[in-house]
This record gives structure tokens, C-alpha cells and sequence, in this order.
């Protein structure tokens, strides 16, 4: 039972602090899916709650969940990320309060979107997925792909524990073969 019309009403769902949620093939989404893999029949289980805090400001709580199917770029294989992402975005109703930066001290900064009686849902979800996709997508470790050689790029600091001996010495024996 999904929900059939996409568009909200922004001022209704903050004051009445509604919820509805919904799931929505992946490849529904045109603008995520561009130049992505087929999908399949992957969907995105989606949320959103509509709030109405002491001080009369209205917040819309979204939440997102997928798994999306991404070609890993360093062996090409196609592998499914899964992307759980959730935000909280603050209704304001004139475009010059979008950037209005003056928010209380010591809270997160939050993004801010225009009230609007028709609001698009599934733009909101889709750009909350667009959000969770990496620049370059790549498993952690490639499944047949040889090691790769061990490079020291996590900062491994050599352990020069006591057990160990230390470079110089193991070059001082070699010296001495
Ligand atoms: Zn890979």
C-alpha cells in the first residue's frame, strides 16, 4: 500500500505532524539512475514526518533507505551499496530565509527548503539518494581481484615494539652474509 500521490502539502504536514511513507522503484528515478546499472527491481523505502517545534518552526524529517546497485570502478564488477540515509530539513516560507545562516548558537546547521502546498516527495527522496552515492563507487575489497600490494597509505606506523628488531640491524646481518 504505497502512497499514490507523490506531492504534499508542506504546511499541512508540519502543523498536523503527519507522517507517510512509501516505495518507489530505484529506477523511477531518472536523475539517479543515470549512467548507474540496471536496477532491477531494487526500490527505495522512504519516510517522511512532518514537525512543528515550541517556536512555530516546521521541519519535514526524511528518511531514505536503498540498496543501490553501483559498477565499482576499479574492477568494473557491478556491487549493491547500501545507503540508509536520513536528514532533517527546515520548512521556511519566504527564498530569502534559505540562507538565512543566523541559527541558534550551538545547534547543527540545517538545510532549508521553501514551504509550498505541492511539495514533490519523490525529488526530495531522489536527491537525498543522489546525496549518498561516492564520487567514485568501489568495494572495499574487490571479490577476485589480486591483492593489491601492500601500500602503507593508511598510515601504519611500524610497530618498533620490543619483540622487534629494527631495521638497521636486520641491513647490519645482511651486511654480514
Ligand atoms: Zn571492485
Amino acid at each position: 500500500m504505497g502512497v499514490s500521490a507523490p506531492y504534499i502539502d508542506t504546511y499541512e504536514l508540519t502543523r498536523l505532524g503527519q507522517r507517510l511513507e512509501g516505495h518507489t522503484p530505484l529506477r523511477q528515478f531518472a536523475r539517479l539512475v543515470e549512467g548507474l546499472p540496471d536496477q532491477g527491481d531494487a526500490q527505495a523505502d522512504w519516510s517522511l514526518r512532518g514537525e512543528q517545534d515550541a517556536l512555530g518552526r516546521r521541519f519535514l524529517h526524511l528518511q531514505v533507505a536503498a540498496g543501490l546497485v553501483l559498477e565499482c570502478q576499479r574492477c568494473l564488477a557491478p556491487f549493491v551499496l547500501r545507503l540508509d540515509a536520513s536528514s532533517r530539513l527546515e520548512v521556511v516560507s519566504k527564498a530569502a530565509d534559505l540562507d538565512d545562516e543566523s541559527g541558534d548558537e550551538g545547534e547543527e546547521p540545517v538545510e532549508r527548503i521553501l514551504a509550498s502546498r505541492r511539495l514533490d516527495v519523490l525529488a526530495l527522496v531522489e536527491d537525498e539518494l543522489i546525496l549518498g552515492v561516492p564520487y567514485v563507487p568501489k568495494h572495499d575489497v574487490c571479490p577476485d581481484a589480486p591483492r593489491p600490494p601492500d601500500d602503507v597509505a593508511g598510515g601504519a606506523e611500524a610497530e618498533s615494539g620490543p619483540g622487534k628488531p629494527s631495521p638497521f640491524a636486520v641491513l647490519g646481518g645482511l651486511k654480514k652474509n
